[in-house]
């Protein structure tokens, strides 16, 4: 989503949508006008009903869905008030899982469900009717990797269920090896393990879209970032957004 944020303009409207403590940090672009909006967390900004967004036609110049789509009932209707909220020339840049991977299945299983109401698994069916509904053309869409971020112990109050004994109850060092182990097995067999989902972009983005796959993740903030960008030594590189020291894998 940096690709859009970094090219508006200062003074830019931005609607982070859906975006739980948010999907950015808002220090990052401090030039830019930010709403946050989540149906269940008031704390953060607007509390709204996606299919129902309190604010005029053309209000924000982007849009940023950050795995937020697959938790939306009236999907339909949702991606209509993105388009129009959306002003002429804006952009929209939308992440969601792929329904059909190890690592989704995971978390569903995990999270009984997670909240996972919209099983997305052919991304050119999505983008085609994400880019009807919004009325912006789709520029790009790339592959996302996870990190099994997911996982974390700090997710699960007051402690982690019975099923992520598997997991030694969320150890950090040991998802970090699990991400690791994923990334290896998909380069030497061809498989998806490490697979997350999609990223896609639409409408008009000023800065061309690199749609190669970030293998590197972050285990701990969930950045990823091309390989040639990152600082390795030996195995281990540290995350250019958190410092947290990860397992390095060329893309
Ligand atoms: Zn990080």
């Amino acid at each position: 989503m940096d690709e859009i944020l970094r090219s508006l303009p200062p003074g830019s409207r931005v609607l982070d949508l859906g975006c739980r403590d948010g999907s950015f940090p808002v220090s990052a672009y401090p030039e830019l006008r930010v709403v946050r909006l989540d149906r269940e967390r008031p704390s953060v900004g607007v509390q709204a009903d996606a299919a129902r967004l309190p604010f005029p036609d053309t209000s924000f110049d982007a849009v940023i869905s950050n795995h937020s789509l697959e938790h939306m009932d009236a999907l339909g209707p949702v991606l209509v008030e993105i388009g129009r909220v959306i002003g002429r020339g804006g952009s929209l840049y939308v992440s969601v899982p792929d329904a059909s991977t190890f690592s989704d299945r995971l978390y569903r299983w995990i999270y009984h469900g997670g909240g996972h109401v919209n099983p997305f698994r052919d991304p050119a069916a999505l983008a085609w009717r994400i880019s009807e509904a919004t009325r912006l053309k789709h520029v790009a869409t790339r592959t996302l990797h996870a990190s099994f971020l997911y996982l974390g112990r700090h997710h699960f109050r007051p402690r982690p269920p019975r099923r992520m004994w598997l997991f030694a109850n969320g150890d950090q060092r040991v998802i970090l090896w699990h991400s690791y182990a994923a990334r290896v097995a998909d380069q030497i067999f061809g498989s998806r393990l490490s697979v997350y989902g999609w990223a896609f972009y639409f409408g008009s983005i000023a800065e061309p879209i690199d749609t190669q796959a970030w293998s590197n993740v972050c285990v701990h903030c969930g950045s990823g970032c091309p390989a040639e960008l990152l600082v390795v030594q030996g195995r281990w590189y540290k995350c250019n957004s958190c410092g947290t020291r990860n397992l390095f894998t060329p893309d």
